[in-house]
């Protein structure tokens, strides 16, 4: 194994903001302060349980000390717009500490309530089918920034979060680092099962290696989009400088690391990845992986002109997996007439 493959020890990022703090680095921070041990335990539970926005109003804290550290910054956002779809499905746009503003969508459905997270503002990949990477890179989001979206969504539907898909603006793993850090503190500090976090990627060479270094239960999700590299480099740019024999081979280490199984999403566009034949080809490509493939039906955008194909298509293709023994779920994306569906975030009210 190359050095370039072993994960390095994670980088603690260095506190304020204190989101995506643990109780350890809290209770570090603490001390360094002159306040006792303890009281990192106190600020964790304000934190992540009271949902406390400054360290203020903790109200368990001396007075004197309050005062002094009046403005270190917890790191929570502002809703700025909210807007809710038919189905329940709310999309917010929340503006951060310097201004950017991000997508973050709470979907409910029976028992659960998922929350879609974005990595990044913006997003450099640059998708064809993509409205997010139209509008270009920005930056990273930190940690924190990562974990508030889920505090934030759980704050206003008053309900716990039982899943976390990380499916929102941005590439996670071109933040793998901060990525990682927030799946451990939605994990640890908020109490969500590490199999009900989901990672999904369009693949960023030798990053889905990494990550399965870390041992971490989590889901992944590869956006595959297309049965062959030539379809694949015409629909996802990026594609270019990744072979999908290379992409398919580190799904394949995912798998014998960590156990887990990987999951397949497939865009439906009409008449350019959606034929039987394509989906023949589909199959044969995941041989030997406990697969199972998420079609997503495309969700118009503005930007591109791409159709989605009808009901007969859907399910032709759909057949034709599962006659190859491949399971199959159709993700018709929630949220579609509040522009909060798959492909549709672009920090836009609607
Ligand atoms: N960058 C990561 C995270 C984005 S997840 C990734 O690519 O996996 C969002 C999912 O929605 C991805 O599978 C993405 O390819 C898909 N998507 C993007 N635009 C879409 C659109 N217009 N309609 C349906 N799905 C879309």
């Amino acid at each position: 194994m190359s050095i370039s493959q072993t994960p390095g020890p994670l980088k603690t990022p260095l506190l304020p903001p204190l989101l995506g703090a643990s109780v350890d680095e809290l209770t570090t921070w603490v001390q360094q302060q002159g306040q006792p041990g303890y009281r990192g335990k106190q600020l964790h539970n304000w934190i992540y349980h009271q949902g406390v926005r400054k360290i203020g109003d903790i109200s368990v804290f001396p007075k004197t000390w309050r005062e002094q550290v009046a403005d270190v910054s917890i790191g929570r956002s502002s809703v700025d717009y909210q807007s809710l779809a038919t189905d329940g499905t709310v999309k917010y746009l929340l503006q951060l500490a310097d201004g950017e503003i991000i997508e973050t969508v709470g979907i409910p459905s029976d028992n659960r309530l998922t929350v879609c997270v974005s990595t990044q503002v913006g997003c450099p990949m640059a998708c064809d089918f993509c409205a997010t990477g139209k509008g270009g890179f920005k930056r990273n989001l930190n940690r924190g920034e990562i974990v508030d979206q889920v505090l934030t969504v759980q704050e206003n539907f008053q309900q716990r979060v039982s899943h976390v898909v990380f499916m929102g603006m941005g590439e996670p793993l071109l933040n793998t680092e901060n990525v990682i850090l927030a799946l451990k503190c939605l994990n640890q500090d908020l109490g969500i099962g590490q199999r009900s976090l989901t990672v999904s990627t369009v693949g960023i060479p030798d990053r889905i290696r990494q990550l399965a270094q870390h041992h971490l239960q989590v889901t992944l999700a590869v956006s595959l989009h297309a049965p062959n590299q030539t379809l694949r480099e015409q629909i996802i740019p990026s594609a270019k400088t990744y072979p999908i024999e290379q992409l398919l081979a580190e799904c394949r280490e995912y798998v014998q690391i960590t156990g887990r199984r990987v999951t397949f999403e497939y865009i439906l566009l009409a008449g350019v990845n959606d034929l039987p034949e394509q989906a023949l080809e589909l199959s044969q490509q995941l041989r030997g992986f406990q697969n199972h493939v998420n079609l997503i039906p495309y969700n118009p955008i503005q930007e591109a002109d791409y159709q989605r194909p009808n009901r007969d298509r859907i399910n032709a293709f759909v057949n034709v997996l599962q006659k190859q023994k491949i399971a199959v779920s159709i993700r018709y994306s929630r949220g579609l007439e509040a522009d909060a569906a798959c492909g549709q975030l672009r920090r836009g009210k609607k």
